[in-house]
């Protein structure tokens, strides 16, 4: 991904916000592609501005226990994933991770968006994994992570341990909890999508998100898309000291509505404290009028030091913050049954 925002350090100018908060220039960063804001950009926390915060009405109405999630579990996915070395597109760990996912949804309802993208450094498979757990209503909600390494780094030792392990592996334990229950609510659908990353640098609308564009093209053209009721992206949610941002490019009443889903589980002080403006795997949705919100944390390390660098492993992590992302993004998922 990338982010468009004010930072310390990197990037170069992008895009010009004049009225917001002064700011009279932002500075692009190439983030999963990307970046991150740091000290700069310091728009007041959200959530006492463009968040409603949940009244106490609101957090007592929902009788609905907490959602369950392993966080213990989902570690072991992690260090399971990180396990296998740089997973670059069209490398031998990459086609090992495909196995080691479609091993986890044995007996599940899976289908594999698969194709080859020809590309500038050359032709790729590329392959997408969803897994379908159904619901009573009509409608889907789709969870999605990238499952890649980044590919300008696939001679190094860079493993991505949250950027693309994290959220992979926590799609791994919300299967977990989905598999096998009768979901009163909207299907879930779980994708574990591939080559969000840029192939070579600059990130640009055409040289990312190549899996997400073509499912979501995909979609588009077999009706698919029209049930889909919100689209939420996980990236980069295991940094131990966990803050996730609010997205411009998100759907804003789906990033209140996560807001109040995280003050109902008293997680809402590691929410949308900063503000972003970030391009990912939800932007293809997001072009096709689909509600998506983007949970990402963009300050992983000060200044962001450990994004798309071999220091992103996973000792940088912790199993409590895959637990307040997994059990937020269930939670979110139940208020969306309920609206
Ligand atoms: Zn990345």
């Amino acid at each position: 991904m990338r982010s468009f925002k004010g930072q310390r350090r990197g990037g170069r100018t992008r895009l010009s916000f004049s009225a917001v908060l002064g700011l009279t220039l932002s500075l692009t960063l190439f983030a999963c592609a990307r970046e991150k804001d740091a000290a700069a950009a310091p728009k007041e926390s959200a959530p006492s501005t463009a968040v409603p915060a949940a009244t106490d009405a609101s957090t007592s109405a929902d009788p609905a226990p907490p959602p369950a999630f392993n966080s213990a579990r989902a570690m072991e996915y992690v260090k399971e994933i990180v396990a296998f070395g740089p997973r670059p597109i069209g490398s031998a760990n990459h086609k090992k991770v495909e196995d080691y996912i479609h091993a986890h949804l044995k007996g599940d309802q899976v289908e594999d968006d698969a194709f080859t993208i020809d590309a500038s450094e050359g032709k790729f498979p590329v392959r997408n994994i969803i897994a379908k757990y159904p619901g009573m209503r009509d409608g889907i909600i789709v969870i999605a992570s990238h499952y890649d390494t980044n590919y300008p780094l696939r001679d190094t030792n860079y493993v991505g341990a949250n950027d693309g392990a994290s959220s992979s592996a926590l799609l791994l334990e919300i299967a977990n909890q989905l598999r096998g229950k009768k979901l009163d609510g909207y299907s879930v659908w779980l994708l574990w999508d591939d080559a969000e990353e840029a192939i070579k640098l600059p990130w640009t609308d055409t040289n990312s998100v190549y899996g997400v564009r073509h499912l979501a093209q995909k979609w588009q053209d077999d009706g698919t898309i029209k049930n889909i009721k919100a689209f939420i992206l996980e990236d980069m949610i295991g940094d131990a000291d966990l803050n996730i941002e609010r997205d411009e490019n998100s759907t804003p009443w789906l990033e209140d509505l996560i807001y109040q889903a995280a003050t109902r589980l008293g997680y809402q002080s590691h929410f949308f404290a900063r503000t972003n403006q970030i391009e990912d795997d939800h932007k293809p949705f997001m072009q096709r009028g689909i509600p998506s919100a983007d949970l990402i944390d963009l300050e992983y390390g000060y200044n962001n030091v450990f994004w798309h660098t071999t220091q992103d492993t996973v000792d940088k992590l912790s199993p409590k913050s895959l637990e307040i992302v997994g059990m937020v993004t269930l939670e979110t998922v139940q208020m969306l049954d309920k609206k």
